[in-house]
């Protein structure tokens, strides 16, 4: 397959990339993050044979590292990272140990670290891909609104922000897709301001961008906004409702084969049937790949879903250069 200009894809490996990400020589991608890429091989979802072979290899080197004489092999990735979990993986902890130093300074000076979440209204009928449009166009349009721009962050007060695009799925609202913005402000608004301010523009806005009333979130549902200085959601630990299926698994099976009947059905309505219930019954991989299945089908490929931006302008970046 060739790719497409669309791919966002990382540079290569550099010598020193281990030590710029604070990694130890230990690959730094958990368990579970190879084994979704395995079944996404598995079944044929991943079939470009670089993202296939991701992680498989080791590069040796041809000559020594000068600088680092003594540094082992390196694992071979792929860098595709809108498409390869794994890669995506490694984008995340990069873009994390990015953001580190400047969440300090922030937090040293008196500033806050805002997590926002912002929601859309859905059910499991709705589209992955049309859901994931309307999010991306109004995270667009509040990032350019007046609210954002001159109330709560004008740029005096925003030092940076970290934009996360999620996909969770659940049994009983299909997918949900949602975007975090981490902020580091100084802005000395209390949060719970911040928060009513942001939650009537988030509604306005997305009354505006999408084109289906039912979509628009009611004010106390839309946005999230907490004040997180470690910069960490707890929300996403289990970002495709893994742990819920696990504990219903447990439960019993016959339970589960009830609720993925139920879901089978709806979902053939959504997904033009691109799961069975023979897939879903036998155990919890097959009753997950469904859900991954779509998410990569449909959209995590060219969806940027992670960056992050500093604002060069505000005061405390002399800080950040001076380390
Ligand atoms: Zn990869």
């Amino acid at each position: 397959m060739v790719a497409s200009s669309n791919d966002i894809r990382t540079n290569s490996d550099k010598s020193s990339i281990y030590e710029d990400r604070g990694w130890k020589r230990s690959d730094p991608v958990p368990d579970h993050i190879y084994d979704i890429h395995k079944s996404l091989v598995e079944e044929e979802v991943i079939i470009r044979s670089e993202i296939v072979n991701c992680s498989k290899h080791f590069i040796k080197k041809l000559e020594p590292d000068i600088p680092n004489p003594e540094k082992p092999r390196r694992i071979k990735r792929c860098h595709y990272v809108n498409l390869c979990p794994i890669c995506n993986n490694l984008l995340e902890q990069y873009v994390e140990k990015q953001m580190n130093p400047y969440r300090q300074v922030l937090l040293d000076n008196g500033g806050k670290n805002i997590l926002m979440t912002f929601k859309l209204r859905h059910n499991q009928k709705s589209s992955l891909k049309h859901l994931q449009k309307v999010l991306k166009d109004s995270i667009k349009k509040l990032k350019d609104d007046n609210i954002w721009k001159r109330t709560l962050f004008p740029s005096k007060y925003r030092f940076y922000v970290k934009t996360e695009y999620e996909i969770s799925w659940s049994e009983e609202n299909g997918f949900h897709p949602h975007c975090h913005l981490q902020i580091g402000t100084t802005n000395p608004m209390p949060t719970n301001e911040m928060q009513s301010l942001i939650a009537n523009a988030w509604k306005r806005i997305v009354t505006t961008v999408s084109p289906n009333k039912f979509f628009i979130p009611n004010l106390s549902n839309g946005v999230d906004v907490t004040n997180t200085p470690s910069g960490k959601h707890s929300k996403d630990k289990d970002p495709y409702g893994m742990d819920a299926l696990k504990k219903m698994q447990k439960k019993s099976n016959k339970k589960i084969k009830e609720k993925f009947k139920k879901l089978n059905s709806a979902g053939s309505e959504r997904t033009k049937g691109s799961y069975s219930l023979i897939q879903m019954q036998s155990n919890l991989k097959d009753i997950f790949i469904p859900v991954l299945k779509e998410i990569y089908r449909t959209t995590v490929k060219r969806f940027r879903r992670i960056f992050f931006n500093v604002n060069t302008h505000h005061t405390l970046i002399s800080n950040i250069s001076s380390k």
